[in-house]
C-alpha cells in the first residue's frame, strides 16, 4: 500500500495497516509528519476543536499518557502530539519525507498503481490512500504584480519554521477567514502599522481557551471511553449536545440563556446552540441578532462595527471562526481595517498594496487566502485512473465519490477525509480513524474472498452524490458563497462538497454498506 500524506489520517493508516500485515510505505512532501500541523505555523495558530477530542482514539493508552496543557491546543502542541505519535509507534521508518508525489496511474491489466515521486521513487502498490486533507492546497491569490512585493510575502500555510518577528515593521493581511482572525491579533501586538485588507466579513466568536489542570485532565482521561463513544454517535465527531428545542420553540428568555451560555463557553458550538440553527432562517437569525449585539459592544468605532458585521450570509453557513481579542484589535491605533468591497486591491507593487483610492506602504504582506479545498490536493496529484481518464477530469463538474470512500474508475484508491464524507465538518482526528478502520475491514474482505479489487460503481457514485446535494439543500449552508461549495475559487464548480448528514449517522451508513457485502462496490475477482 501507498500512503500519500503523514498527516492524522496518513500516520493512522500506516500503523493499522502495517499492523494488519501489510507493507506500507508512505510519501510526505514536508520534512517532518502533521500535515496541516506541520505547516500552518502562523502565529496564533491553534485548533477550534478540544484537545481531549482532537486526539487519537485507537489506543487507550495513547490517550492515558498524553496530557495536553489547554483546553484548545496550540499548533505547535497538536505537532509535538502527532511527533510523539510517530515514535511511539515507530512509524518514521516507512515515511519518505521531503518526496512529493508526482503520479499515480493505474495498470488496467494488473489493476495496480504506478506511482511517481519527484525523488525519482517508482513503486507499484495494488492498493493507495490519499491522505492528504481537505485544506492544504494553498490558494496564492491572482493579484497583479504580487511577485514583485519587495518585503517578504508568507501564506498562513507555509509559514517559515523559524519564527518572524514583525516588530517596527507595516505590515498588511489579506483574508478574515479563520486563519486571518486567528493571525491578526497577535501581528497587531508586534506590527508598527498593521493593515488587514477584507473583502468578506466574517462571523467569529470567542475561542474560550483556558489552560488545564491536573483535575481537568484526570476528569477527562478517566471519561474517555464514553466521550468517544458519544463522539462517534455524534454530529461534528466530539459530544455535544444541542439544547433540547428548536430555536423558535424556546422562549426568548431560554434563547439568550442557551446563547449566553455558549457564549462564556467559547468556540465553535455556537452555531449548534439550537438543533435547527443551521436549517432554518428564522432561528438563525436569533443567533446572529444575538452575536451581532456582543461583537459590536466590543468596538469602539461604529463605522469600524458595521464593516466587520457579515451581511452576506448566515451564520454558521461558513465555518464559524473563534479568535481571542479579534474585534478588540481594531481598537487598536496601529490597525487599520481597509474595506476592499469599497475600494478593492488593484495590484502590488515593489513598496506595498494599491487598492482603487490609495497606496498602503508595507514591508511584509501575510496571505491568509486560504485553500483550494476538498479537491485541490486529490486532483494536484496526477491520478490515471481506466481508460486514461485522471482524477480532475472525472472531477469536472464537481467531486464524484462513493460515500466519500471510493471513485468509480479508481479501483483500490481510496480517498480519507475528501468529498462525499463528512470531512471538514466533523472532527479530523476521529473521522481519520473511521475512514481508515473501514479500509482495513475491507482489504480483509477482499483477502477472504481472494478477490483482487474494490471499485465504486458509478451508478451508485451518482446516487451518492445526489444524496449530498439533496441533505444539503435542506439547509441553509448551499445558500452561503463559502469554500464548502467551491466558491472561493474562480471557476470551481459550485457544490456542496461535504456529506452534511453527521458524523453518527456517515458511520452507520458506510458500515451498513460494509455489512451489507460492499454494496455499490464492484468486488473484482482476480481474472475479471
Ligand atoms: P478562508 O476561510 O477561505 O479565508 C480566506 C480569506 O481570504 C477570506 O477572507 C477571503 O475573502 C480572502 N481572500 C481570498 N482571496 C482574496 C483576494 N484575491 N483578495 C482579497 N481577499 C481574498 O481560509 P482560512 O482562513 O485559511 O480558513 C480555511 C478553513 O481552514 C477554515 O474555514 C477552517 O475550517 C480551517 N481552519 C481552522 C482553524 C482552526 O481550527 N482554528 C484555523 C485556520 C483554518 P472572501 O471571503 O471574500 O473570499
Amino acid at each position: 500500500m501507498v500512503v500519500v500524506g503523514a498527516g492524522f489520517a496518513g500516520l493512522y493508516a500506516l500503523h493499522k495497516l502495517r499492523s494488519d500485515g501489510l507493507s506500507v510505505r508512505v510519501f510526505e512532501a514536508g520534512d517532518g509528519v502533521g500535515g496541516v500541523w506541520y505547516w500552518n505555523r502562523y502565529p496564533g495558530a491553534r485548533c477550534d476543536v478540544e484537545s481531549v477530542d482532537y486526539s487519537y482514539s485507537f489506543d487507550p493508552e495513547l490517550e492515558q499518557e498524553w496530557n495536553w496543557s489547554e483546553k484548545y491546543a496550540t499548533q505547535p502542541e497538536i505537532l509535538e502530539y502527532v511527533n510523539h505519535v510517530a515514535d511511539r509507534y515507530d512509524l518514521r521508518r516507512d515515511i519518505r519525507f521531503g518526496t512529493r508525489v508526482t503520479d499515480i496511474a493505474l495498470d488496467e491489466q494488473t489493476l495496480r498503481w504506478e506511482i511517481r515521486t519527484d525523488a525519482g521513487d517508482a513503486v507499484s502498490a495494488r492498493f493507495v490512500i490519499l491522505a492528504v486533507g481537505p485544506l492544504s492546497n494553498a490558494n496564492i491569490p491572482a493579484i497583479e504584480g504580487l511577485d514583485s512585493f519587495d518585503g517578504g510575502v508568507y501564506h498562513t500555510a507555509h509559514w517559515p519554521h523559524e519564527s518572524v518577528d514583525f516588530t517596527g515593521k507595516r505590515v498588511g493581511v489579506i483574508g478574515t477567514g479563520s486563519s486571518g482572525i486567528q493571525t491578526i491579533p497577535e501581528v497587531a501586538k508586534q506590527a508598527e502599522q498593521l493593515y488587514v485588507f477584507q473583502r468578506s466579513a466574517n462571523y467569529s466568536v470567542p475561542a474560550g481557551n483556558v489552560p488545564l489542570s491536573d483535575e481537568d485532565r484526570a476528569a477527562q482521561k478517566a471519561n474517555y471511553r464514553e466521550r468517544r463513544r458519544l463522539s462517534f454517535l455524534s454530529g461534528g465527531g466530539s459530544p455535544h449536545q444541542a439544547h433540547p428545542k428548536p430555536a423558535l420553540e424556546a422562549s426568548e428568555e431560554e434563547r439568550r440563556e442557551a446563547y449566553e451560555k455558549r457564549w462564556q463557553l467559547g468556540g465553535v458550538l455556537y452555531s449548534k446552540t439550537f438543533p435547527d440553527q443551521v436549517t432554518n432562517a428564522e432561528s438563525n437569525d436569533t443567533a446572529r441578532a444575538f452575536w451581532e449585539e456582543k461583537v459590536r459592544a466590543v468596538i469602539d468605532d461604529p463605522e469600524i462595527a458595521e464593516l466587520l458585521v457579515p451581511k452576506d450570509h448566515a451564520i454558521g453557513t461558513k465555518r464559524i471562526c473563534t479568535d481571542a481579542n479579534y474585534y478588540q484589535t481594531y481598537n487598536r491605533d496601529n490597525v487599520t481595517l481597509v474595506n476592499l468591497k469599497a475600494t478593492p486591491i488593484e495590484s502590488i507593487d515593489a513598496a506595498g498594496v494599491r487598492t482603487a483610492d490609495e497606496h498602503y506602504e508595507i514591508d511584509a504582506l501575510i496571505l491568509a487566502t486560504g485553500f483550494d479545498a476538498m479537491t485541490g490536493s486529490m486532483e494536484k496529484l496526477n491520478i490515471v485512473g481506466r481508460d486514461g481518464q485522471t482524477l480532475k477530469q472525472a472531477w469536472a463538474e464537481g467531486p464524484k465519490t462513493y460515500l466519500g470512500l471510493g471513485v468509480a474508475g479508481f479501483p483500490n484508491l481510496f480517498n480519507m477525509t475528501g468529498p462525499g464524507s463528512v470531512s471538514v465538518l466533523a472532527n479530523m482526528v476521529l473521522h481519520s480513524e473511521l475512514h481508515v478502520n473501514w479500509v482495513a475491514d475491507a482489504i480483509a474482505h477482499l483477502d477472504e474472498r481472494g478477490a483482487v479489487a474494490l471499485e465504486a460503481t458509478p451508478e451508485a457514485a451518482a446516487s451518492w452524490v445526489q444524496e449530498c446535494s439533496d441533505r444539503a439543500a435542506q439547509t441553509l449552508l448551499p445558500t452561503a458563497n463559502s469554500w464548502y461549495m467551491g466558491a472561493n475559487i474562480p471557476g470551481k464548480p459550485r457544490v456542496f462538497m461535504p456529506f452534511i448528514g453527521g458524523f453518527g449517522a456517515y458511520g452507520e451508513i458506510i458500515a451498513d454498506v460494509a455489512a451489507a457485502g460492499y454494496k455499490g462496490f464492484d468486488v473484482i475477482e482476480a481474472g475479471e
